[in-house]
């Protein structure tokens, strides 16, 4: 494994249902790889919070654990990854997330990024992150995240050393709203229903790998590492 490498790299997709640690893990391929983390609920979360037309339609659909549009969620991906920070690659966390997002994807990835590269299914790393349902909602109902630098707590599983405080800038620790109980149950259904069969499309063209996501997260790291360098 090469500390901090400087390769181009992806793009990397990092499936898995909510609470499966795809925030988390894309923040280390970010910093071992200096490739962005793309996170569509990051996005959004941040168009609300500056209350853009955007975020105004997304908030209550996120409030109820539903998911937004594709007519809005696949622009905001291709603006954002048509930045010069993603040219050397980037990892998508939590898109695409329906079988019409993944067949934009492929088509977009296509036109704007692998003209001139080939074989280009070769250079798209699909990466799932395999939870059981149980370990989903110990996780999702014990997530805590700070506000300002975006670190990702569990109280049962990975507490900060003070409670309900950033260990990085001492921030006091944020629930989401859509980790309540009830909407955690809803996002579930939506991944079961809309987003399994993204893992079933990518399986079926042969560009699927998958990760034990039910190891403590030092052990889902180097695996995931693992299959990036082997695709490079
Ligand atoms: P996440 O932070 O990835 O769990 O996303 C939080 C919420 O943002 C989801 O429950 C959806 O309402 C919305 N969202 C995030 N990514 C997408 C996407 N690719 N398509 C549609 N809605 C999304």
């Amino acid at each position: 494994m090469v500390e901090g490498t400087s390769r181009i790299v992806g793009p990397v997709i990092l499936l898995g249902p909510p609470g499966a640690g795809k925030g988390t893990q894309s923040k280390r391929v970010e910093q071992h790889y200096h490739i962005p983390q793309v996170s569509t609920g990051d996005i959004l979360r941040q168009n609300v919070k500056a209350d853009t037309v955007l975020g105004h339609v997304a908030k209550e659909i996120m409030a109820r654990g539903q998911l937004v549009p594709d007519e809005l969620v696949n622009p905001m991906v291709a603006e954002r990854v048509r930045e010069p920070d993603c040219d050397h690659g980037f990892i998508l966390d939590g898109f695409p997330r329906t079988a019409a997002q993944a067949g934009w994807l492929d088509a977009f990835l296509e036109h704007e990024f692998f003209d001139n590269l080939q074989p280009h299914h070769g250079l798209l790393i699909v990466i799932q992150l395999a939870v059981d349902y149980n370990e989903l909602l110990l996780r999702l109902t014990g997530r805590r995240s700070c506000p300002t630098c975006g670190r990702i707590y569990n109280v049962h599983l990975q507490p900060p050393k003070v409670d309900e405080l950033c260990d990085l800038d001492g921030s006091r620790l944020i629930i989401r709203p859509d980790d309540r109980e009830d909407v955690i149950r809803e996002r579930l259904n939506a991944y079961a229903q809309l987003t399994q069969p993204v893992a079933d499309y990518y399986r079926s063209t042969g560009r699927l790998k998958s990760v034990n996501g039910d190891l403590p997260v030092d052990q889902v790291t180097p695996q995931i590492f693992c299959l990036i360098d082997n695709t490079l």
